[in-house]
């Protein structure tokens, strides 16, 4: 399994969209992995993880087609991960295409979003739930439940095929025991997870601070979740977090977490 990472900043990306401080500063300057994206990502090429705001940029930036997608797979509705402008390019007059082309799994609330936005446009949705397994081409794709924004049942994902197994875990906050419990024993062959707040913990629940993701890690390791050597990459940096790239390599080093950069390609 390929996992390419398109995007892997927070809300307002990096440099932040408005941002005067060190960390947008730094990135303006140096640039290469500093610069980060709204988070997204894509499995071998065809599972598309989030439609944000720099979906356009980050396909041209590596060079990647839409129409390669056989899925697209939500994790909620917050606009930096569901922009529902773009979803009508894949439809004609914009293109010949009378169906879109892709599967869109999502929860309730992405779907009652896309079917407002579009009603009876010929999309193929499927909503999910948490903890059921959805087959698509050979993959089972199971959502669980992250802790972020309330009134809406955000989801993580896993991804398993051929004896592989993958966790993307943005938007994730602190899981709730529940969720633990779903994840432990499971023998996942990698993570990418979150990292939002950086140095600084925040009173928003639905992020994760350094201390926080290094102490969530720990607990899949203990649990079984992850299979021992597993991959574990971050994501959704914020320039709130007040870390450059290169400072997060060096503090998550001695964890044995990787900081996650766009255009990442996690080889599972
Ligand atoms: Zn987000």
């Amino acid at each position: 399994m390929q996992v390419r990472l398109l995007g892997t900043g927070g809300s307002d990306g990096i440099p932040a969209f408005y941002g005067n401080d060190r960390v947008s500063a730094h990135a303006r300057k140096v640039r290469g992995k500093e610069m980060r994206t709204r988070s997204a990502a894509l499995v071998d090429g065809t599972l598309k993880i989030d439609l944000g705001p720099d979906t356009l940029c980050q396909l041209n930036a590596h060079g990647l087609e839409a129409r390669d997608w056989t899925a697209a797979f939500f994790t909620h509705s917050d606009g930096d991960h569901l922009c529902l402008s773009e979803l009508q390019y894949g439809l004609f007059p914009f293109v010949e295409c009378e169906d879109l082309e892709f599967t869109i799994y999502a929860n309730e609330t992405v779907c009652g979003l896309i079917n407002q936005r579009y009603p009876k446009w010929p999309i193929d949705l499927v909503r999910t739930y948490k903890n059921t397994t959805y087959l698509h081409e050979g993959y089972e794709i199971t959502p669980v439940e992250a802790t972020h924004t309330v009134g809406e049942e955000c989801h993580n994902l896993i991804f398993a095929k051929d004896g592989v197994s993958f966790l993307y875990g943005t938007d994730t906050g602190v899981y709730s025991e529940a969720t633990f419990e779903v994840l432990a024993g499971r023998q996942l062959d990698a993570l990418v997870i979150e990292c939002s707040d950086g140095k600084y913990k925040t009173p928003y629940v639905g992020h994760m601070d350094l201390a926080q993701c290094v102490e969530v890690v720990g607990r899949l390791r203990s649990s079984g979740a992850l299979r021992t050597g597993a991959q574990v990459v971050t994501t959704h940096h914020t320039a709130g977090g007040d870390l450059t790239h290169a400072e997060l390599e060096e503090i998550l080093r001695p964890y044995d977490i990787v900081p996650g950069f766009d255009g990442m390609v996690i080889e599972i």
